[in-house]
């Protein structure tokens, strides 16, 4: 069924459409951590509500940052490997319902390309790097209205893994926020907060409720 109006459907990356184990054991790897006890480390810190770089505090690797150049380069960007195996099904179910697709992420310049390359399809495609602006700032959800031509924020809907950076600030711009439960975020916070206007576990669960993210028409 198609829509009436021209929504849009606007997808995190990742933990919404990219799976981040790949990156994250290269991490623990090059550091000369066990994987068990660098994601254990991870966990803690999101249960924290800590940022994940904060991770790096928790292993006493204050070096880090000399190791990023050697993870990057391991890590190549985006393989097919690392899309969760719903996303490219997903998008095109949503698209193929009548739904506008923008995919935008806290990520480096460079993932948009890797991601087309993976055959990501979407109207609007941009990284927080190249916008200059990022999550969780109500300045990044402003922009990417405006790259979608500044539509009511009722008619867009945000798909997240994060409370905090995905479902609260979408919510408060106005935009149907969607809590997509997996990833680390999703296993440690569990209990949604009232702002999500939908809570689903696989984006295959997105496809099918979807549209519950509006109030059936009255009548
Ligand atoms: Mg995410």
């Amino acid at each position: 069924m198609r829509q009436p109006l021209a929504r849009w459907v606007c997808l995190d990356v990742g933990e919404t459409l990219i799976d981040e184990t790949r990156l994250w054991s290269i991490w623990a790897d090059e550091l000369h951590i066990p994987r068990l006890t660098f994601m254990s480390a991870f966990g803690a810190v999101i249960a924290r509500g800590g940022e994940h770089r904060g991770v790096f505090e928790l292993v006493a690797r204050p070096d880090w940052l000399d190791h990023m150049a050697r993870v990057q380069a391991q890590y190549g960007g985006f393989q097919p490997h690392d899309l969760y195996p719903d996303a490219l099904s997903a998008l095109e179910a949503l698209r193929g319902a009548g739904y506008r697709i923008a995919i935008v992420a806290n990520q480096p310049v460079e993932r948009t390309a890797e991601l087309l390359a993976l055959g990501v399809k979407a109207e609007i495609l941009a990284m927080s790097d190249e916008l200059g602006v990022w999550k969780p700032q109500p300045a990044f959800f402003e922009r990417v209205l405006e790259l979608m031509g500044r539509p009511d924020p009722a008619t867009v809907v945000y798909v997240g893994d994060r409370i905090d950076n995905d479902v609260l600030p979408a919510a408060a711009m106005g935009m149907r926020s969607v809590w997509l439960r997996r990833g680390p975020w999703g296993v440690i916070a569990r209990s949604a907060p009232s702002e999500a206007h939908l809570v689903v576990d696989s984006l295959v669960e997105l496809v099918e409720r979807v549209a519950e993210c509006w109030p059936p028409p009255r009548g």
